[in-house]
């Protein structure tokens, strides 16, 4: 692609930023690693010396010196190389860690039409693989270019040093190592894309798994799930495969060129006119040095692979940066709402699909009155109530709470004023008190908790657990019941005095028992407050101020349970359905 370089530099940008706050780390780091260079091109420049002043010449002094010089040397190596592998690896970490945090908040706080578009499991993938990958991959990029890079300088100024003529054809070598490396880094490029697409599905497929385990065993479906999974599994070892091939096809390549250039120089030596101008220490210093460059040099040509691996990692990350958080346009901050809702003329599709699934929708629920929805399951009943929360933004109509179009609040403040109950309860990994209370700005008193918790039935059963309210509930309160999760949300709900309500198919998961408790709780939730409920069974709704049946986004009709019944339209025979014909 012709815009992969552009964008790979722009990542690359973007990629220092994060770590201009540990320069001075990243600084120590380069300097040990260069030190530690140094010292190695050091000592094969030393043989140059030791082998034709202290052997050829049999300078005893220089010679009782030596030993002293590679404990010195070996000594230095080491503090130099902690204080690069220390350096860097602090360096690395603090960046992961920044960037896990930023994209953990960004996440967050993206709307919801992203979430809808995207996988937890591709999600979460980014967090744990492709940050843990940045580190990973530029930390030994970095490694390999600073310490081998400064190691391959050196040798080859030992090498010019002692024999320029000798060393000439490392020229000639070079392009073409360049040109390997470079057709070798593009294809890498893609493969690593392909690795981590390849990795997102494999979380994918195993956090389906995981999570819809038990309905996967009761209708047998672990064929299926297998099958999925062997298929992401597999293109995941395939592009691993492919990417450690073609790195070990061009550090093969790369070797057996620079074992030419071994080859040639050992040739050129032997030509007499040459030969005089050579000592036994300088042919040796070359020699050594020209293995030497061996394994730095394939390092180097797998520097681009990390690089890029780590490039690409970064690229997905930013990508998710780069989707816009929910923008605050809103500028009122709505303190207490009295709860006045109308809608007018709001129609809806969800972004990035083409059906519409409002349309013309208006009514109006005054403050403190409750409105029912019934319809047909997709009928768009769940939609509006996320258009409340502004979940989704309207683009046709406008919504008004308390006469003021709802985009003109500080979303944070209109939330403040709506309180949801829906049929999945989300519960978080905590004590029962502690999910009842959740979000809540100030420390709620014992008296209320208790308060509330009796108001929504949740006492009734928490009395029964060992630790009462502080009995922790597992992972989104794997040992509740369907009507005990509900209460708890009716708590949190009752504890939240919003004076906005939305009830959505609350209770239609429950039984009989469960729900005419549930009921009792929803009654005092309810008094006083505006609210939307949305029902299943009609037997809940029938004291509503105002019922609205709809169908396919549209109203149908809207009346009391009285006037609906009497106009003997979709109502009634809902109602018949549901009652038998005896009304
Ligand atoms: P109801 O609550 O009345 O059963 P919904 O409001 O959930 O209906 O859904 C109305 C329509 O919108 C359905 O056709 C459904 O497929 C569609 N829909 C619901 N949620 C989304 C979404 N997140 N993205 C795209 N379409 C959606
Ligand atoms: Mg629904």
């Amino acid at each position: 692609m012709q815009t992969d370089n552009n964008t790979s530099v722009a990542v690359y940008r973007r990629l220092l930023s994060y770590l201009k706050p540990y320069r001075l780390g990243f600084v120590a780091a380069i300097l040990g690693m260069v030190g530690y260079s140094a010292i190695d091109a050091g000592f094969i420049a030393s043989v140059q010396p030791f082998i034709d002043r202290g052997i050829q010449e049999k300078d005893t002094d220089f010679l009782k010196l030596a030993p002293l010089i590679v404990i010195i040397m070996f000594v230095m190596r080491g503090i130099f190389h902690f204080t690069a592998t220390y350096c860097i690896s602090w360096v690395g970490n603090q960046i992961v860690k920044d960037m896990r945090q930023q994209l953990f908040g960004h996440m967050m706080r993206l709307p919801v039409s992203f979430h809808d578009k995207h996988s937890t499991g591709e999600l979460i993938s980014k967090i744990t693989y492709d940050a843990e990958q940045i580190k990973q991959s530029l930390t030994k990029a970095l490694i390999v270019l600073v310490r081998d890079g400064a190691l391959v300088v050196g040798l080859i100024v030992v090498m010019f040093w002692y024999s320029w003529q000798l060393s000439l054809i490392f020229f000639l070598i070079a392009p073409i190592i360049a040109l390997i490396v470079s057709f070798v880094s593009k294809r890498f490029r893609q493969l690593s894309h392909k690795i981590q697409h390849a990795m997102g599905g494999v979380t994918t497929a195993s956090e389906q798994m995981l999570n819809g385990h038990k309905v996967i065993l009761s209708f047998g479906g672990q064929k299926i799930e297998d099958e999925r999974f062997a298929e992401v599994n597999n293109q995941t070892r395939l592009q691993g495969v492919k990417m450690d091939s073609t790195s070990a096809i061009s550090s093969g390549v790369i070797q057996l060129i620079a074992s030419f250039a071994l080859a040639f120089v050992v040739y050129m030596a032997s030509q007499p006119e040459m030969l005089d101008t050579l000592t036994a220490g300088i042919f040796s210093a070359i020699v050594t040095s020209m293995v030497m460059l061996l394994k730095p040099l394939k390092q180097l040509t797998t520097v681009n692979s990390e690089f890029q691996r780590g490039l690409a990692a970064a690229a997905s990350i930013f990508k998710v940066l780069d989707e816009a958080a929910e923008q605050e346009t809103g500028r009122l901050e709505l303190k207490t709402a009295k709860g006045n809702i109308s809608f007018e003329h709001v129609s809806f599709h969800y972004p990035g699909h083409s059906q519409r699934v409002l349309s013309d929708i208006s009514f109006t629920v005054p403050a403190g009155q409750t409105v029912a929805l019934v319809g047909r399951s997709g009928s768009g009943k769940t939609t509006i109530s996320s258009l409340l929360p502004r979940f989704y933004e309207v683009e046709q109509g406008q919504i008004l709470l308390d006469g003021q179009n709802i985009q003109s609040y500080t979303r944070s403040s209109l939330r403040q004023q709506i309180a949801v109950v829906s049929q999945h309860v989300m519960l978080f990994n905590d004590t029962i008190a502690n999910n009842i209370c959740y979000g809540m700005a100030e420390k709620v008193s014992r008296e209320l908790l208790l308060d509330v918790a009796e108001k929504a039935h949740v006492m009734e059963f928490a009395n029964k657990m060992p630790e009462g309210l502080d009995t922790q509930i597992g992972e989104n309160g794997v040992s509740l019941s369907g009507g005990q999760r509900q209460r708890i949300a009716i708590a949190r709900a009752l504890l939240r005095q919003a004076p906005v309500l939305i009830l959505d198919e609350a209770t239609s998961a429950l039984d009989t028992e469960s729900e005419r408790k549930i009921q009792a709780a929803l009654d005092v939730l309810l008094k006083g407050r505006t609210s939307i409920v949305i029902a299943h069974r009609l037997s809940t709704i029938e004291n509503a101020d105002s019922i609205i049946v709809m169908d396919q986004g549209k109203i149908l009709e809207q009346g009391t349970h009285a006037e609906l019944l009497a106009r003997d339209g979709a109502y009634a025979s809902l109602h018949k359905l549901q009652f038998g014909s005896d009304k």
